[in-house]
Parts: C-alpha cells; structure tokens; sequence
C-alpha cells in the first residue's frame, strides 16, 4: 500500500471514457522475476500438521478467499482459530480494503459508518476509495458536502503475515511431508499461539512471520494453480517460496529479524471530496474473489 496518506478523493472527469482502475500503488513497484518450479498437489495426512491432532476438516491453501483450494486437512481447532483470527486481515490486504470505515462532516450530526473502502489507483496516480456494497443514505449527503473527515484502520500487519506464515508452513508440508526438528517446532510454536489466542488482538507478535519476504502481485494471476512452488531472483542470489493464487510469493525462509509491533489503532484523514466520477467502470483489479462474502474459515 501506498506509504503516503490518500490527501483526496477525486479523479477526473472522464465523460464517456472507460474508467480503467487498478494499478498497482504508486512508488511500490519492485520488478522481480520469478521462476515457476512445480505446481503442489493436494496431500492428505492422518494427523494434522500443525498439531498433530486426528486432521478431520478440509484445508484451503491458500484461504479460499483469496482462491485457494483444498489442499490438505487440519483439525477443527487450527482451521477453525486462524479462520477467525487472522485470515480476516489477510484478505482486507489482498483486497486493498480499509475497514471499518467512518464519515464524518458538519453536514450531518455524528459519524456514520460504511463497508469496507477498497483503494485503487488510476494509470495518473490519484486514488479512488469504492465503497463495497451499500451504506448510510447519509454518507451520500456527507460526501455532497465536501469537507470530510475519514477514519478507517488497515489490515494488521502481523496478522496477515501469520495468515501467510500457515499457508508457506502448509505448503512445505505438500512437497516434503510433515517437516520434523526444531526449525519446524519453533514454526508450529508460533502458529499454535495464533490458534490458541483467546481473541484477536491478543495474537502474539509472530518474529518468524516478520521475517518472510512477501511480493505481491498486481493484475491478473500468474498461475491459476492455488500453490507453485518457485524462486525469486534477487540481488543476494535466489530466493526460494511459494507462489500462493497466482499472485503473492511467500520465501519458504524467514529472517527472524527483530519482529516490530505494527501499529494499530484508527487513522483518521480530512478528505476534500472532489468531483464524483461519472463514466463507466471498465475494471477494478484485483477483483475480489467472486465467492460469498459470508465469513467462513477454512
Ligand atoms: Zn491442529
């Protein structure tokens, strides 16, 4: 995401032209060239193996949300804790949602509250925020006003990196069976806090999920297989990973650097809303994953 803060919300006017979205964020292009490897098969094990209980539920790899498919199984308990705990952030970061979105100006009493607010791009640089599904018929008379005030919170970091963190360990179970010795000890360890967190926000900073690399892939997928194993060129030699839905390399490796606490908390941002576009949406990517929005661990 863009490490400058959305300063408006307007683009232009674009008569009867298509409006085309969906560029990837200004300033976060990084051009890596990736090697696809093997394409993982689905593997089913006794056990799960994050915990070793029986594995009694089918496992997307990655989130199905994200366009994983059953790949595996794990038991109730791990498909089900990090289904509530952290895949939720995942997914607002694939999707390049802001939640919990509110709106405030001195047209209307109070705030008032929307779906989420998918940010894209426009091929110029300016942002747009869509707001997904329907909201507050006074949100329309706030935005007519001009001068806003929006608060929204982005996804927490080190959750949508435990997310990936399961989907990388998962993967590495596909290709090389349930991994035995302390580096996979300490790996479970760190997955097993996230399921066993009585709530979100006491999901333990994760220093081995802090330590991945993590490449995200703008437009369309690379691959339309839900987990390739491949390798990433980079200047220090080459990085092997996973390619997760054609579009998010996870390294197989971490750098267990020093895990800092993302920020948290809301923020909050005085918007000028410009002209509202009139015009015919062409595309807006990355499309989110046409399957129900209804929360559904996997
Ligand atoms: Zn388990």
């Amino acid at each position: 995401m863009r490490k400058r803060p959305p300063e408006a919300m307007s683009v232009d006017r674009a008569g009867d032209v298509p409006l085309d979205f969906g560029d990837e964020p200004p300033g976060a292009t990084m051009t890596a060239s990736l090697r696809l490897i093997e394409v993982l098969r689905p593997r089913f094990f006794d056990r799960c193996p994050i915990c070793g209980d029986p594995a009694t539920t089918e496992e997307h790899v990655p989130p199905q949300r994200l366009g994983g498919t059953k790949m595996t199984r794990t038991c109730e308990r791990c498909n089900h804790g990090f289904g509530a705990f952290v895949e939720a952030d995942l997914v607002d970061w694939f999707d390049g949602a802001l939640t919990v979105p509110t709106l405030e100006s001195d047209a209307v009493r109070g705030k008032r509250q929307t779906s989420r607010l998918l940010l894209r791009w426009t091929p110029n640089e300016e942002f747009v925020l869509f707001v997904e599904g329907g909201s507050d018929p006074a949100v329309r008379e706030i935005l007519a006003a001009g001068d806003v005030t929006l608060e929204v919170s982005l996804p927490d970091k080190n959750r949508w990196l435990l997310a990936l963190l399961k989907s990388m360990y998962l993967a590495v179970c596909l290709k090389v069976g349930i991994p035995e010795g302390e580096p996979a000890d300490l790996l479970r360890a760190e997955l097993l806090a996230v399921r066993n967190a009585t709530r979100k926000a006491d999901v333990p900073v994760s220093a081995i999920a802090h330590g991945l690399t993590v490449l995200r892939h703008w437009g369309d997928p690379i691959s339309e297989e839900s987990v390739v194993l491949a390798e990433v060129q980079q200047e220090t030699g080459p990085l092997l990973g996973v390619l997760l839905a054609g579009r998010v390399f996870v390294s197989l490796s971490s750098t267990v650097g020093d895990a800092v606490p993302a920020p948290t908390g809301r923020l909050a941002h005085q918007l000028q809303v410009g002209v509202p576009v009139k015009g015919t949406v062409a595309s807006v990517r990355p499309e989110p994953p046409r399957q129900s929005r209804r929360t559904q661990p996997d």
